[in-house]
């Protein structure tokens, strides 16, 4: 069966067409440079972006795809969580294609689809596994058995930013550009990781093993470059920043993925990008015996192809689709991929 996907969550617009777990085409618009000077997304400019870019998206997807509308069999789309204004206008779409071809229609989680895409690259997910995801509103460690029949068991999440959050907040206080994850990654090329010793939030023994935190980290960056007022090595300061990210990250992980037997760690989402944490996660999970899947940069951040990704396991699991009546859900927790 050919699933169309359609993203709408934050600013990201995105379309894709997958066929039994195969991708055949996909494509994405941003609306990033209209909220770069405002220093984060503004909901009604996001939505506006969507409404307007949408149609020539899932033209586009279908055009690269090689297919026609008619072949689509199901479609699949946000349901949340995400911007209100931003997933009612994918979801609004969502239900008009779904109609209009007389398919039926998936509404998904957005943070299920993250971890679909996997499949899309590196073939169908083991029975049970670790996953960690993190983006740029949410830092979780999962337990996952079959993605789309099973709930998802959280193992720790995050008690305050997210990563991605924390990489925004202290790009900005680096006066670095808006998205900030991608302007760290590139700046801390040019720095010494070693160069300042960062916290690594909730890692002491006392901790909660699974939990994290990294408001305390920015703060803790924030200080810094207040007290260095005038002379602050820029580089420096992103790579020690990115490198605590990083070492947080992959221990606890890593420690998940031993205390559950996972064989695998799945790490998936926007911060999944980041070249350090790639880079410190494949040594430490080589180091533990542990496979790392981790989908490609362009795949960690929003795009369509995710959403189609679910769907597809969705309908091939013979899953019952969502109704026409199906509402967003703008702050729903991730315990199930499907949002009925
Ligand atoms: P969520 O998925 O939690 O709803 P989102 O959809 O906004 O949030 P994603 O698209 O998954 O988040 O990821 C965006 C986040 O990833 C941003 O915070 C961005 O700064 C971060 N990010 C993207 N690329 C990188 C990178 N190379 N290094 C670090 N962070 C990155
Ligand atoms: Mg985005
Ligand atoms: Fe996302």
């Amino acid at each position: 069966p050919l699933i169309l996907g359609i993203e709408t969550s934050c600013d990201e617009t995105g379309a894709g067409l997958v066929r039994d777990g195969v991708l055949l085409g996909d494509a994405l618009a941003s609306s990033m440079d209209e909220h770069a000077r405002f220093g984060g997304v503004v909901p009604e400019i996001a939505a506006r972006a969507h409404l307007e870019a949408l149609p020539q998206i899932v033209r586009a997807a279908v055009d690269r795809a090689g297919v026609g509308f008619g072949d689509i069999d199901a479609v699949a789309v946000t349901a949340g969580p995400g911007l209100a204004t931003a997933v009612q206008v994918g979801l609004a779409a969502g239900k008009a294609y779904a109609l209009s071809l007389g398919v039926p229609l998936y509404g998904v989680h957005h943070l299920a689809g993250h971890a679909a895409v996997d499949v899309l690259e590196h073939g169908p997910l083991p029975g049970r596994c670790v996953a960690l995801i993190v983006s740029g509103g949410h830092t979780s460690l999962l337990v996952l058995d079959d993605l789309v029949r099973d709930p998802i068991v959280h193992l720790g999440d995050t008690v305050d930013d997210a990563a991605g959050e924390a990489f925004d907040k202290v790009a900005r206080l680096l006066g670095l550009p808006y998205p900030g994850g991608p302007a760290i990654d590139r700046t801390a090329r040019d720095g010494d990781p070693a160069a300042i010793t960062f916290p690594r939030p909730l890692t002491s023994a006392r901790d909660d093993p699974y939990g994290f935190s990294f408001s305390g980290l920015k703060t803790a960056v924030a200080r810094w470059v207040e007290q260095h007022r005038g002379a602050v090595p820029v580089a420096d300061v992103a790579a020690s920043f990115q490198e605590a990210v990083a070492d947080t990250l992959s221990r606890k992980a890593v420690a998940a993925c031993r205390e559950h037997r996972s064989a695998t760690l799945l790490m998936v989402g926007g911060v999944a990008a980041n070249s350090r944490v790639r880079s410190l996660m494949a040594q430490r999970c080589a180091a533990a015996g542990i496979e790392l899947r981790v989908p490609s940069p362009r795949l960690c951040t929003d795009n369509g192809a995710m959403i189609a990704a679910v769907g597809d396991l969705l309908l091939r699991a013979g899953l019952p689709p969502s109704t026409l009546g199906l509402g967003m859900r703008p702050t729903v927790t991730l315990s199930r991929a499907l949002i009925g």
